[in-house]
């Protein structure tokens, strides 16, 4: 083996991002030049795919892989001869299992060299939405303040209940640890716990952040410090609403943090994360710090897997404090028509715009959910949570 420039900069940033491919050692090798292309394009790595990106053929689905490679040469994808129109190579490859690794091999003048990818099948995929709301802590304060007889005399929680009677909706509610004005966690009572308990099979409970305030809480700070909030939180959670109600976070404040701590989040249960990834002043942001080959990627996906820490990301489709009531059927409409987006709608807001007495109340909140939630049920999404199964689907 023999790794000239072009192979070693691609095993170097595959190593450094997980973003271009596989990085399998040695086997990674190439014998052209700098100009020599040796690249699959479709499907990306980490792709997750389903039936409305390939067909369905028994035991499998059959997907379309491009990619470009010198005109000189011969190239096979997993061992099968490719197409080839000037430097772009193409070819069939069917997915038999939940992992596949698609290999191309490029043999010319210069030698042998190859390029791999691994992508996911979601086989059993459906139709499916999950409703996170983040920022939560004012509905907590105002239970403990008022000392209600049940947790659904609270308007927030009832307008989750009535949602949820009428749709089925599953809600996951991402806390904070305190609010900073005399209330934390460790106040809240435990006589409710029964009544989470009857609730848990809808309404559960997750880590978000200590507080609202410092923005982008742990965007440079060690894993330690996330662990050490998490544990904070999660310890409360499980004393004052049972073991039931928890669940791992889908959504981290900011969704920023150090890459190095992503490894730790899946150690401790975590396999999905959501985020805007998002183009925002000339940079990829809200995006785990993703790089921005796969930021850009996760702007027009639903999901990727990141094989290098086990967690699958999510695209946040709508923000309901931010979407009118009129625009959200039409933002909806949009995803459901594009393969790519289709299939899963991660739906999504924060608590504190539900509050009058919040700067940026938004009078409307409650009719925007419903419009939302009306529309994905009218159109055949079931509602699921992130944290069970595949993206809340059957495995
Ligand atoms: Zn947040």
């Amino acid at each position: 083996m023999n790794n000239k420039p072009i192979s070693r900069r691609r095993f170097v940033r595959a190593v450094a991002t997980g973003a271009s491919g596989l990085a399998l050692g040695n086997k990674l090798s190439a014998l052209g030049g700098p100009a020599e292309p040796l690249r699959i394009i479709e499907p990306f790595h980490g792709a997750v795919l389903n039936r409305r990106v390939g067909e369905e053929v028994p035991g499998g689905l059959k997907i379309r892989v491009v990619g470009e490679a010198s005109v000189r040469d011969r190239v096979t994808v997993n061992g099968g001869l490719a197409h080839r129109e000037g430097q772009r190579f193409a070819a069939e490859v069917v997915l038999r299992r939940k992992e596949t690794t698609i290999t191309a091999m490029a043999d010319g003048a210069f030698g042998q060299r190859q390029h791999q990818v691994r992508v996911l099948w979601d086989r059993y995929s459906q139709p499916r939405y999950r409703f996170s709301i983040d920022d939560n802590s004012f509905f907590l304060r105002d239970i403990f303040q008022k000392q209600y007889g049940s947790l659904f005399d609270c308007f927030y929680l009832k307008l989750l209940r009535d949602l949820h009677a009428q749709y089925g909706t599953r809600f996951v509610l991402n806390i904070y640890y305190t609010t900073r004005d005399g209330f934390d966690l460790s106040q809240f009572p435990d006589r409710y716990r029964g009544e989470w308990k009857d609730n848990a099979d809808w309404l559960k409970l997750s880590f978000h952040a200590y507080a609202n305030e410092p923005d982008r809480p742990y965007q440079n700070v060690p894993a330690e410090k996330l662990v050490a909030d998490w544990d904070k939180v999660t310890e409360q959670i499980v004393r004052f609403a049972g073991k039931s109600v928890y669940s791992p976070p889908t959504v981290i404040h900011w969704a920023m943090v150090e890459l190095a701590a992503l490894r730790v989040l899946h150690e401790r249960g975590v396999r999905v994360l959501s985020g805007y990834f998002r183009l925002s002043n000339g940079g990829w942001d809200i995006n785990y710090r993703l790089d921005d080959e796969r930021s850009e990627y996760l702007s027009r996906h639903d999901a990727l897997m990141d094989f290098d820490n086990g967690i699958v990301f999510s695209k946040v489709d709508l923000i309901c404090n931010n979407t009118q009531v009129a625009d959200i059927a039409p933002t909806l409409e949009k995803l459901a028509g594009d393969p790519n987006q289709a299939e899963i709608m991660d739906l999504f807001t924060h608590e504190q715009y539900f509050w009058p007495f919040y700067p940026q109340h938004v009078a409307d909140h409650g009719q925007r959910l419903d419009t939302a939630i009306r529309w994905v049920t009218e159109h055949g999404y079931k509602p699921v949570f992130f944290h069970e199964g595949f993206l809340g689907g059957k495995t």
